[in-house]
């Protein structure tokens, strides 16, 4: 055992999970002394580190973009002192990119005065913004982005309600290999209304701009599903490009057959290309809060232009 563990991947693969139950396996209360069980789950200290209210599992996030120099401190002061009642004291800092210079310097202070009862995890998808020195003195496990098989699997167990087998394949393409991703994309109610909106979409005519207009309102107010809207668009006209290079066999959308087949009638490759660059660009844009209507008819505008092509 290692008195830092440094996990690093993707979001949503399981790196918060995994300290998590680490803590838990640790602190079990049906574990005797030396010897390694998985955590039972259910006595009262499992129950408590997963959901967050175990006095010696402090789980430290950023507030706002950083970790603030107070909670290191935090961490700082805690391992100074034995656990409250566990026998280990977990400190979970989720983010760990996140940490100010000056966070991190004190950080470094605790990992190199490690102590005996205290473990820290950091966990990031962002490694390259740590300091070298922080790295060096962690141990270091890489995971990885999960198959879609695997989230297919998985998602079932942390759904709070069940869903159907096909909407759960569809959900674990949308999740590129992050179960958590996937999960949340299946909870938002997307996946449901997918066939409507790229229908919506399609149905705007190259020569018709009143209709274009009404599109563009109805799909960019501001609201905060614009998102998820161009996230369900992008996966459209990825699965375009693929059905139209013979690879409709990864197609992600493929309980969406008939609109699958409309698409490639319509759409030449480079066009589909083009189309796939203004998404993605918009995507980017809206991170910046570009003005969403602008945006959404930037959008439709690319999709209604005659292709160049034919
Ligand atoms: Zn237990």
């Amino acid at each position: 055992m290692h008195h830092a563990y440094l996990f690093t991947g993707p979001t949503g693969v399981g790196k918060h999970t995994t300290a998590q139950s680490f803590a838990a396996s640790l602190n079990c209360l049906k574990r005797h002394e030396e010897e390694w069980i998985d955590a039972c789950g259910e006595c009262s200290a499992c129950k408590r580190i997963a959901t967050g209210q175990h006095p010696d599992v402090l789980e430290i996030a950023p507030s706002g973009n950083f970790i603030k120099i107070d909670q290191i401190r935090a961490i700082q002061k805690a391992a100074l002192s034995p656990p409250f009642e566990a026998r280990f004291r977990a400190v979970i800092l989720d983010q760990a990119h996140a940490m100010t210079e000056e966070g991190s310097n004190a950080l470094l202070k605790t990992l190199e005065e490690p102590s005996a009862r205290t473990l820290i995890f950091l966990i990031t998808d962002q490694p390259n913004r740590l300091l070298d020195t922080i790295i060096s003195r962690c141990q270091r496990l890489r995971f990885g982005a999960l198959s879609e098989d695997e989230v297919a699997r998985a998602l079932p167990a942390v759904l709070e309600e069940p869903a159907e087998e096909a909407l759960l394949r569809v959900a674990a393409g949308y999740g590129e290999g992050s179960l958590g991703r996937a999960c949340e994309v299946l909870e938002s109610g997307m996946l449901e209304q997918r066939a409507e909106l790229i229908a919506d979409v399609l149905a705007v005519p190259a020569d018709r701009a009143r209709q274009w207009l009404e599109t563009g309102e109805r799909y960019g107010k501001g609201n905060s599903e614009l998102q998820a809207q161009l996230d369900v668009l992008i996966v459209y006209f990825r699965d375009l490009m693929l059905a139209s290079r013979a690879e409709r066999s990864r197609v992600i959308n493929s309980d969406l057959d008939d609109l699958i087949d409309q698409g490639v009638a319509r759409f030449a490759l480079p066009d589909i290309l083009r189309i796939l660059d203004a998404l993605m660009l918009s995507r980017e844009r809206l991170r910046r809060h570009v003005n969403p209507q602008l945006l959404v008819e930037g959008v439709l505008d690319q999709i209604r232009q005659p292709s160049q092509t034919l």
